[in-house]
């Protein structure tokens, strides 16, 4: 199957950050793959803004250098490389003062879509908002998109928001969690609402429970500084794991649209509980043993010999409405474990009761949702064991791998950033975060925070390379309950 490919009109795009390591590794591959696939027209400009004095000759040899590392294989016609290169520009700026200002507003005219990606840190946010509409640049076709991280917690997030609000609609405002970007996160809303398979299983009574899992495999690397002041409950959890649990929770939307998806997002959030303390496993890596030199402690990676910043996060989550009432929601994040793998899983009850009898053991089914890698969702079901003697049973998967099932065997899936910067071009902001989500979530992870804070709490060290902290797997044993395998 080939999936249709709907052309953009021609847009303008600033890419303030344009040197930087996510416009190199992400945003300049993500948009050659739409230039190479014919969805982007050679009347587009991309103009790259940074603080280096670069020409854009040279800026178009940055990015040639960052195409060949991050998008080797290439399906284009030839030529294509030399039409993207050439709707590049680049312009030196500084976000918080005067210069390059007045050469951007020369380079960007006319009525068409105009966005503005803020790939910088987040303490140019604020400046970059208020010059895009000083200077005249903010119009009706005026769009931002705003990385992560969205305030530090609520108070910084509402500040942000208010400045924002200052210079922007909300409905010019794209706050970017790539996690939604996924195909994978997009079919768990078509297989809940396309389907009348499951939704009516969607429940407390039916779900036994929820597990949510982001397990990295690599450790804070060059991050160190802005790591240790967030922590994987800022970093991770307040964001791309919140983001999925509303996702799974939420209720139906009236229509598939940006707001009403949105509405029932924060319906969730809104309904959540306070987390009971004992639900909350913190940890912190150790050095790879043997391998100390390549793979240092968490302490160490950071320098500081006495930090307390959580590299793993683990909690249970109780989500008080009709639906869920009593399906606890077990959510957890770390670095430096076993694999790299983000998966949802869905654990239904069992069969409520067992005509085979104690021999054929107990079976639930589980629906998995794989994020990373090897996008896909697979339902385990039970079958009997085959061959003679006896009624055994035997849990084997229903597998739906993405690339299988759509026919793109052997290409990459586009991109997360793919799909959300066309979303930005098209007006879409269904999967973009709107501002009140984001203060709640903040609302709801600042008391936590709190909590250990006041308590003096220290994140237990684990092993790297393991599943994580030993109380993490108590958290689930006292509920009689297991963490899936975290499987690469
Ligand atoms: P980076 O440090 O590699 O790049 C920063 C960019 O900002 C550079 O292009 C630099 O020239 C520019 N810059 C700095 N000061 C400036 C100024 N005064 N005026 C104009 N430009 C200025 O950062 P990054 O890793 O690319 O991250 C950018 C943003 O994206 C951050 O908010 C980060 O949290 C977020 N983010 C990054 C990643 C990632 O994988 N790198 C992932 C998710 C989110």
């Amino acid at each position: 199957m080939v999936s249709r490919l709907i052309p953009v009109d021609p847009f303008d795009l600033v890419i303030f950050g344009g040197t930087g390591d996510l416009a190199r590794r992400k945003i300049l591959p993500a948009l050659f793959r739409r230039f190479c696939a014919g969805q982007m027209s050679p009347d587009t400009q991309i103009i790259a803004a940074a603080r280096s004095a670069l020409d854009t000759a040279t800026y178009r040899g940055f990015v040639t250098e960052a195409l060949n590392e991050f998008v080797p294989n290439r399906a284009c016609e030839e030529g294509t490389l030399a039409g993207f290169l050439a709707i590049i520009d680049y312009v030196a700026i500084d976000a918080t003062g005067k210069d390059g200002w007045e050469t951007l507003v020369e380079r960007i005219q006319g009525n068409r879509v105009r966005a503005f990606y803020f790939s910088v840190g987040p303490s140019l946010f604020a400046p970059l908002a208020e010059r895009i509409n000083s200077y005249g640049l903010s119009t009706q076709t005026s769009r931002i998109v705003v990385e992560k991280p969205f305030g530090h917690d609520l108070t910084s997030a509402r500040a942000l928001n208010a400045i924002l609000a200052d210079n922007f609609d909300e409905s010019q405002i794209y706050r970017i969690d790539h996690y939604l970007g996924k195909e994978t996160v997009q079919n768990l809303m078509a297989i809940r609402f396309g389907n009348m398979l499951f939704e009516p299983l969607w429940n407390s009574q039916y779900v036994d429970h929820i597990q949510i899992t982001v397990a990295e495999s690599v450790g804070v690397g060059g991050r160190g500084g802005y790591y240790d002041r967030a922590g994987a409950m800022r970093d991770m959890m307040q964001n791309h794991l919140m983001q999925l649990l509303c996702l799974i929770a939420m209720e139906p939307p009236a229509k598939f649209d940006p707001d009403a998806v949105r509405d029932e997002k924060l319906k969730v959030i809104r309904a959540l509980d306070p987390v009971q303390p004992h639900h909350i496993v913190r940890g912190q890596y150790n050095a790879a043993p043997g391998d100390e030199d390549a793979h240092p402690s968490y302490r160490e990676a950071v320098e500081d010999p006495r930090s307390t910043t959580e590299s793993y996060i683990a909690l249970k989550a109780h989500i008080s409405n009709w639906r869920w009432a009593n399906t606890p929601f077990y959510l957890r994040t770390g670095k430096r474990l076993v694999a790299r793998s983000s998966v949802i899983n869905v654990m239904f009850k069992d069969a409520p009761h067992a005509i085979f009898g104690q021999e054929a053991g107990r079976h639930a089914n589980v629906l998995s949702i794989r994020l990373q890698p090897n996008e896909g969702i697979t339902l385990k079901v039970t079958i009997k064991e085959p061959g003679p003697g006896g009624m055994r049973l035997l849990d084997v998967p229903l597998d739906m791998s993405f690339a299988e099932a759509l026919g793109a065997e052997g290409e990459d899936p586009p991109d997360a950033y793919e799909r959300l910067i066309v979303d930005v071009i098209r007006g879409n902001q269904t999967l973009f975060m709107r501002g009140d989500e984001v203060e709640a979530a903040w609302g709801w992870t600042d008391p936590i925070i709190a909590g250990w804070q006041a308590r003096g709490d220290v994140p237990k060290p684990y092993d790297s390379g393991s599943t994580g902290p030993g109380d993490a797997e108590l958290l689930m044993k006292r509920d009689g309950r297991k963490w899936q395998g975290i499987n690469p």
